[in-house]
């Protein structure tokens, strides 16, 4: 894979782009991905976002949400935008099938590849790219990849609010170890810019329904078990839960991390029974490599902090095996 700044050239006449994202983006997958779209609109290409699948209405005020295809509801749409693709940007995931049904369609593709993660182990096969597993988020190396390339006066405010948005949530509202000096030194820059922030973190985190809040109590209060002698919380949600409150994509996002706030705690999980498939949500502090633990038992990964899976058992096999994998990785997690 070529470094990113290499792409300059073939971005200096008009293209047919692509920009995509990994299944149900959160704000980082999103807001890298518009960023770059209003980028890449300025410099005069015909763009088009595909997100695999829908995406969560808390992400519905990002300036070009409206425009981002949903592959799985627009699919003749979607595909039409991918016919002919002189470029593909891929944001936010670095394997394929994290793309879900578009997969296959996107393997097909004799276009330029280019990649910008930030996740562990990224699979081969990019012609152009920065996989960088210190950056906070993907939002971050766009905003670098801008000045890499030279093109920082193009930060409009539209691109500030978006890398602000995958910024500030992936790194926990600024307070997971990957908020670095350089996340530090952007934000500064993007306030220079005239980014209003405390509107992004209202549009995210106070714009929650009834529903979700009684969910997360109901969660928190029947759901989540708690086992010290492994420094370990869990959670498993049954599918009854998800219908009586109603929930819709993006409503159980950040629910893992009430787990890890209990003292001692090491690692949380979240277990869904999303009924197609499980879904596992991983986190930890400290030394536990919840990548390395999602690759292993439940065909996943992401970060060493953070990380998913899936499993096509049953919700109850699925804790048993959870909790079987946690006694085997007891000497890990003391
Ligand atoms: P979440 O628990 O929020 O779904 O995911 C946590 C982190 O792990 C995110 O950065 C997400 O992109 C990544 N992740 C989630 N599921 C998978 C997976 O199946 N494979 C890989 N490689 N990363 C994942
Ligand atoms: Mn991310």
């Amino acid at each position: 894979m070529k470094p990113i700044e290499e792409i300059k050239p073939l971005l200096e006449s008009p293209k047919k782009v692509v920009v995509t994202m990994h299944q149900k983006p959160d704000a980082d997958a999103m807001g890298s991905s518009l960023a770059m779209y209003h980028y890449l609109r300025q410099k005069g290409h015909e763009v088009t976002v595909i997100s695999p699948t829908n995406f969560p209405d808390f992400l519905k005020w990002m300036p070009g949400a409206e425009l981002v295809l949903d592959f799985e509801s627009m699919q003749e749409k979607a595909m039409s935008a991918l016919e002919g693709i002189d470029l593909l940007f891929c944001l936010d995931f670095n394997a394929l099938y994290r793309t879900k049904a578009m997969a296959p369609h996107l393997e097909q593709l004799k276009c330029t590849k280019i990649l910008i993660d930030h996740h562990l182990e990224p699979q081969p096969g990019f012609d152009y790219g920065v996989s960088d597993t210190a950056a906070s988020s993907t939002a971050q190396l766009v905003y670098e990849t801008l000045y890499k390339l030279g093109e920082e006066q193009y930060i409009t405010s539209e691109i500030a609010q978006c890398i602000y948005a995958g910024t500030m949530t992936d790194t926990g509202s600024f307070r997971f170890a990957s908020t670095s000096a350089r996340v530090h030194r952007m934000v500064a820059d993007l306030l220079d810019r005239g980014l209003k922030h405390e509107l992004i973190h209202q549009a995210i985190y106070d714009n929650f329904l009834e529903n979700r809040l009684r969910f997360i109590g109901h969660s928190l209060l029947h759901r989540m078990e708690v086992f010290y002698e492994y420094n370990t919380a869990m959670m498993a949600i049954p599918y009854a839960d998800l219908k009586r409150f109603d929930l819709q994509t993006g409503d159980t996002e950040g629910l893992v991390n009430f787990l890890l706030s209990i003292q001692g705690i090491k690692m949380a999980a979240l277990i869904i029974d999303r009924r197609e498939e499980i879904k596992l949500s991983f986190r930890s502090k400290g030394d536990f490599d919840v990548n390395t633990f999602a690759r292993k038992y439940f065909e996943g990964g992401g970060h060493f902090n953070a990380a998913g899976g899936r499993s096509a058992d049953s919700l109850e096999k699925t804790v048993q095996r959870f909790i079987k994998a946690v006694e085997e990785n007891e000497d890990l997690l003391q």
